[in-house]
């Protein structure tokens, strides 16, 4: 038995049996196989370059006819290397007597070739980039034919991988992959995120777990404690079992609340709204008892097909949520693409800081037909219920006048077009950069409301990325600063009588509860699933409660007295949402 210990992202216990996930475009973990599987390494390498083969004929064909013979030649040097036995034979030596996966032979072989061609004159050194080449390609065919293994699978699998994309998490099939476990990530990275959307138990962070990891080994995922267990004992398998019962039994009580409105005991409504990626989710954020969608992250649809929705997609997308949500209201974020989320196109050329950089309102404001293509599929769906618009990443007041004035041309070109929507449709900003909430004066001038982003303004004021697993212990929304800020917000919000909400991770962490609704918050919109949980300390407490806490909150002057004192505070009123969970 082995056990790792990690962040835990998205809660529940799983038992399952492993499966690794590679990527050609990251280092390959060095992972053995048994005796009885060198064959079928064999056979997967032979098959991946036989492949690659056919693939690369059929590009210099192409490339001949349009091109003409000698630029097509470059192919001819990549087929001649993937016929080369004196290539080819070491990655079959390796995988014989190291009993390692094709995947791990052929980045260590080629990384040989590459670093050994480097060495020499200029002519072998401009063949360095095709030995790459050649090694992505490989690795591509060997990669996805062992997806398509995951696809034919019986069993229930738990992904193991160095990392994962939002997008590929997105596109799991949720009757096969029942949890994941990964070395790199953070907490409120979108990949993070993502799990708790589709509901499957995760822990990220977790060093070398993909390295020593084998596939259809025994392993317990524990998202609530942020451990993985391989090869677990049968004393383990029961205390998880045991555990799973007490949760299920716990989820069950939260249910009883689900048609209650989340008032406090002395009668102030709170609005909890569901965070959602699909139209589908806007169904269970019904089902959870939520009040309407507070954040839909658009760009989702968008993330998981090739290329941009159509206006008439994405129309459809928001007309679906919108059902699903039977009159309750929906906040719509324009596309918050960029940082951890590349679309595919975007993908092979990150950028060097992609958190800060061409992303968000500002990549829109850069592609003004697709951002006015997506203002006019959101105003379209505004004639069909209750919707609010919002944009994301703002930290200047021209930015947003920018993109209310492309709003104003699109609302224009509909009316002449005689197509309905909402003339009033409300317009918010999300206050996620120090920027946006240390000039809330201004932005609240031209703006109906304001939702907090404490995911990326942790990230921001604190200066942690936020999908970094080695700093992930400074990522904190229970910061002094961050508190200060989120107060200061609230006040001008107040002063301005617009709308503000929180809609980060931390407002659906239970500990975070009483300590928004003390700061003055009436709104909170988090993981559909955290609802019942979040509504039972709602229902739990009253607002001159919340505000002594929050007072006591603000005398505090480090991240550690806020969490200990907000976890405490917490534990008292729902223990069971930290069975489990250690108190640092
Ligand atoms: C945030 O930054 O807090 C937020 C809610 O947006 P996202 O997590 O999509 O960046
Ligand atoms: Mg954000």
């Amino acid at each position: 038995m082995e056990v790792f210990k990690g962040i835990p992202v998205s809660s529940g216990v799983v038992i399952g049996s492993i499966f690794t996930l590679d990527d050609e475009r990251r280092r390959i973990p060095r992972r053995t196989v048994r005796a009885a599987h060198v064959e079928r390494e064999h056979a997967r390498l032979r098959k991946a370059l036989a492949d690659s083969i056919a693939e690369l004929e059929a590009t210099r064909e192409r490339a001949e006819e349009s091109l003409g013979v000698e630029p097509a030649k470059v192919f001819a040097f990549h087929l001649g290397m993937l016929r080369d036995p004196t290539v080819i034979q070491p990655i079959h030596d390796m995988i014989e007597s190291e009993r390692v996966t094709a995947e791990y032979a052929v980045s260590t072989e080629f990384r040989r070739l590459a670093s050994m061609l480097s060495g020499m004159d200029d002519a072998f050194k401009t063949k360095v980039d095709d030995v790459w080449d050649l090694d992505r390609r490989v690795l591509r065919q060997l990669i996805g034919e062992h997806m398509s293994a995951l696809r034919e699978m019986h069993e229930k699998a738990i992904v193991v991988a160095p990392d994962l994309t939002p997008t590929q998490t997105a596109s799991f099939d949720r009757n096969k992959v029942i949890g994941f476990a990964t070395d790199a990530g953070g907490r409120t990275s979108h990949t993070a995120i993502m799990a708790r959307a589709i509901g499957i138990p995760a822990v990220v962070g977790l060093g070398d777990l993909s390295g020593s990891a084998q596939d259809g080994a025994a392993v317990i995922v524990d998202g609530d404690r942020g451990i993985v267990i391989v090869n677990p004992d049968a004393e383990t398998l029961e205390q998880h079992r045991t555990y799973n019962e007490r949760m299920r039994v716990f989820r069950a009580s939260l249910s009883e609340d689900v048609d209650r409105p989340a008032e406090t005991s002395d009668g102030v409504r709170i609005s909890l709204l569901g965070n959602i990626e699909f139209p589908e989710e806007a169904a269970s954020v019904v089902r959870y008892g939520g009040d309407g969608v507070g954040l839909f992250r658009t760009e989702f649809v968008y993330l998981t097909q090739e290329k941009e929705p159509s206006e008439e997609q994405q129309f459809e997308a928001y007309g679906r949520a919108i059902e699903n949500l039977g009159g309750k209201p929906m906040t719509v974020r324009t596309f918050d693409l960029g940082s951890d989320k590349q679309t595919q196109e975007r993908a092979e050329a990150p950028e060097r800081n992609p958190a800060l950089g061409c992303r968000s309102i500002r990549y829109c404001l850069q592609n003004i037909p697709m951002f006015k293509r997506q203002l006019r599929a959101i105003l379209r769906a505004s004639a069909l219920g209750p919707l609010r618009v919002m944009f994301p990443l703002v930290t200047d007041a021209l930015e947003l006048r920018q993109a209310k004035m492309l709003l104003t041309d699109v609302k224009e070109d509909l009316e002449e077009d005689g197509v309905a929507f909402d003339r009033n449709l409300p317009v918010g900003i999300m206050v996620e950069t120090p920027a946006a909430a240390v000039m809330a004066s201004t932005f609240a001038r031209d703006v109906d409301f304001f939702s907090i982003g404490t995911n990326d303004l942790v990230q921001f004021t604190l200066a942690v990325d936020r999908t970094n697993e080695r700093v992930a212990s400074l990522f904190s929304a229970a910061h002094p600063a961050i508190n200060r800020l989120i107060k200061d917000v609230v006040r001008t919000a107040r002063k301005h009588k617009i709308e503000v909400s929180v809609c980060g991770e931390a407002a659906g962490e239970p500990e975070f509860t009483m300590l928004l609704i003390g700061l003055g918050l009436r709104s909170l919109s988090v993981t559909p699933s955290s609802i019942p949980a979040i509504k039972r300390i709602v229902r739990s407490v009253d607002v001159p409660q919340c505000e002594r806490l929050a007072r006591r909150v603000g005398s505090f002057d480090s991240e550690r007295q806020v969490t200990a004192f907000l976890r405490e505070q917490a534990r008292e009123i729902i223990p069971e949402a930290f069975d489990g969970r250690s108190v640092d």
